[in-house]
């Protein structure tokens, strides 16, 4: 089996911070790899609050998550970072030539240097506590939507109380044949707003909505056939017949293999020096995963300390190349793209 090209840097997450390293990487002329566990990148922002609005990014006065995360993945990969997604990384390897090889539960990569942007950890979905969950997931039961169009004509249960299940409720509403929403307090986590189109697509007859319920079981063999949910004010129960059950009640971030490289941790973060150096050389750490003394967890750090990590890795990499990466404003690739544009 051949190997993944290997690359001059490779990002361990796919968040703010990691999107920005990526961008950083490729504007010092450095080769990108992101590897991140979950289906889509975006980190934070896009897995826990998409719809919340984000105030204190430099520059921009008021953004949501979304909003946010899609300019962070369009400036990132903008000079071509190789993006591995749905895949956590294990093992970290050094190499006898001072690079490392990074296993994944899929795959391994060659890398010479490593920016660790991992956040609190690689992100879990929240799974349902109740029978049939494990069996049926991937066979009607997930806890993702990649493709609204697959629920076309479908009788759908989504179960949750966020943002992300309100919001999934409003966009699949007019594809499903039948979607229940149960949530199990009365009280929801969700932008007002969509709280609004909410009530109305109930009052509509587009959907249900049904709060104090949980979820008992999940009935079917190779799919999902059934729903039983319970009234957690009576345990009354109640049949539901449905194809998909999408559990959209959040995810749980877990630091993992991590912390058995070796590297100085303190609590749940990785120390850094202020070039964002970990205890390992050449392995790097930026965004909320890395600790220091004054460390804010904010999204304008990470920025900070992604572009610091990168271009000490840059160096790292190859001693003659200069710390310091000069202003974009005056850079050769950017100056390039500009001549082109003006040229057509
Ligand atoms: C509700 C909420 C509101 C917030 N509001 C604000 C705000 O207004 N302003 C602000 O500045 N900050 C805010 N924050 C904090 C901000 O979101 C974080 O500081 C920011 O997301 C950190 O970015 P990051 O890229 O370092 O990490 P993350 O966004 O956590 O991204 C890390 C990524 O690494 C991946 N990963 C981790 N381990 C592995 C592994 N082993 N293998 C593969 N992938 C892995 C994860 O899946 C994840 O996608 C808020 C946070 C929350 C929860």
């Amino acid at each position: 089996m051949s190997l993944p090209e290997p690359r001059d840097i490779t990002i361990i997450g796919g968040g703010p911070t990691g999107l920005f390293a990526a961008f950083y990487a490729g504007m010092r002329g450095a080769s990108a790899r992101i590897v991140d566990s979950m289906p889509e990148l975006g980190g934070q922002l896009a897995a826990l609050y998409p719809e919340k609005y984000i105030y204190d990014v430099g520059g921009l006065p008021q953004v949501t998550g979304r909003e946010l995360a899609d300019r962070c993945i369009e400036q990132g990969l903008q000079f071509g970072a190789d993006v591995r997604l749905e895949e956590q990384v294990q093992q970290l390897i050094r190499e006898p030539d001072g690079g490392f090889t990074l296993t994944t539960d899929h795959g391994r990569y060659a890398t010479r240097a490593i920016v660790i942007a991992a956040g609190k950890g690689a992100f879990a979905p929240r799974a349902l506590e109740c029978s049939g969950y494990g069996r049926l997931l991937g066979r009607g039961v997930t806890y993702f939507v990649k493709d609204p169009t697959l629920y076309e004509g479908k009788r759908v249960l989504i179960v949750g109380g966020g943002d992300s299940a309100v919001d999934w409720a409003l966009n699949l509403k007019d594809r499903t044949r039948r979607l229940v929403l149960i949530h199990r307090r009365e009280g929801f986590r969700a932008h007002a707003g969509s709280m609004r189109q909410l009530e109305e697509a109930v009052a509509a007859g587009k959907m249900e909505l049904v709060t104090y319920h949980e979820v008992r079981e999940i009935h079917g063999d190779d799919a999902v056939t059934a729903v039983t949910i319970y009234d957690n004010r009576t345990d009354a129960d109640t049949r539901v017949e449905v194809d998909v059950v999408l559990a959209l009640i959040g995810f749980k971030p877990d630091l993992g293999p991590l912390v058995d490289w070796g590297l100085e941790l303190e609590r749940h973060s990785v120390k850094v020096d202020s070039h964002m150096q970990t205890n390992i050389p050449g392995v790097f750490a930026a965004g909320d995963i890395a600790s220091y003394d004054g460390k804010l967890e904010l999204i304008a750090t990470g920025f900070a300390e992604a572009c610091i990590a990168v271009n000490y890795a840059v160096h790292h990499i190859d001693p003659k190349a200069r710390v310091n990466p000069g202003h974009s404003t005056n850079l050769k690739v950017f100056k390039d793209r500009e001549d082109a544009g003006s040229a057509s």
